[in-house]
């Protein structure tokens, strides 16, 4: 993206404001001029971190702080200082991640088979990533959910957020910077958005478990039997007044249900590390689908519907 010019259209004469105006008006023309030249949009991440920058390389608040006793050539080479520092920063930082943590408080990266030496050398833990079946609810940059048609494996978020978990906001700092998955590497917020990744290029259970039979047998049964694409369908089914539909959906939640007390009690693995083995409950998943499953005292699910009135 080509930086844009300052066309002065801000003012009829911005020089004789800059002589004669008091900082205030210096400082209209500040602002003015970098939403200009800058090709990050006014108000993102990236506007504000690069602002801070020139501003504290250039001795902004200084400026600001005695602009109304500079006399004109002082103001001149004050503001000269400011266009200066501005051009160089922007051009230093044209094509740069900035760290301003923009993305990462938007989303988590979807992990790609290049991303398979960080899980290999434990900067990526089971805890920490989770699967995503084919079939389940993504969301899509514009917040919109989407049903999977292949697998992925991403980074947790932080509960109830869209953050990535590794992000940490008050010191806006991503902990494994240094070691961050390809998808983050790709970001390139200063231009066109990256292209989505080939289908091969996506990681997926296969590739981590697949050596493993005992793991990779229950993941495939899992598969199987609690199928979300059939998930799907068996709802549809039913709310079009096939009951008889009911009976894989109450096999799915039992089996899942089962599975999950099975990998907990008996293997010793947390929840999040089950959720990279199968990904989310269904009891998690039917509610994107309008459903909620309630698990009774007597240990049998109840389906319930969250907005029509459709009853099993
Ligand atoms: S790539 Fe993300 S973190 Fe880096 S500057 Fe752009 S929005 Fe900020
Ligand atoms: S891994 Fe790091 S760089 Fe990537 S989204 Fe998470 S916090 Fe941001």
């Amino acid at each position: 993206m080509r930086p844009k010019k300052f066309t002065g259209k801000i003012r009829t004469d911005p020089w004789e404001a800059l002589a004669r105006g008091p900082r205030e008006v210096m400082a209209s023309l500040w602002e003015e001029y970098l939403t200009e030249v800058s090709p990050a949009v006014k108000g993102s991440g990236r506007f504000r971190l690069l602002r801070r920058r020139i501003e504290d390389a250039a001795g902004y608040q200084d400026i600001f702080g005695q602009w109304n006793v500079l006399p004109p050539a002082g103001r001149a080479a004050a503001w000269r200082r400011l266009v200066e520092t501005a051009r160089r920063e922007l051009e230093a930082t044209r094509e740069v991640c900035l760290r301003c943590g923009e993305c990462c408080e938007n989303s988590s990266p979807t992990l790609l088979v290049a991303d398979l030496p960080l899980l290999q050398q434990e900067v990526l833990t089971w805890n920490e990533v989770y699967a995503m079946p084919v079939g389940d609810v993504a969301i899509s940059p514009e917040g919109k959910p989407i049903f999977l048609q292949e697998e992925r494996l991403k980074v947790r978020e932080v509960p109830g957020t869209r953050q990535c978990w590794f992000y940490q906001a008050a010191q806006r700092r991503c902990r494994i910077y240094e070691q961050r998955p390809e998808h983050c590497r790709r970001q390139q917020c200063w231009g066109e958005p990256p292209p989505e990744p080939e289908p091969e290029e996506f990681l997926h259970r296969g590739h981590l478990f697949r050596q493993i039979p005992e793991v990779w047998d229950l993941i495939t049964a899992h598969q199987e039997r609690c199928d979300r694409v059939k998930v799907r369908q068996t709802l549809t089914r039913l709310a079009a007044g096939e009951e008889e539909a009911g009976g894989f959906l109450f096999e799915a939640l039992h089996f899942d249900h089962h599975l999950r007390e099975v990998l907990t009690r008996e293997w010793g693995l947390t929840t999040a590390a089950v959720e990279l083995l199968l990904g989310r409950s269904l009891t998690e998943f039917l509610p994107h689908l309008g459903f909620r499953a309630k698990l009774t005292p007597e240990g049998v699910f109840k389906l319930e519907p969250r907005r029509s009135c459709l009853t099993r």
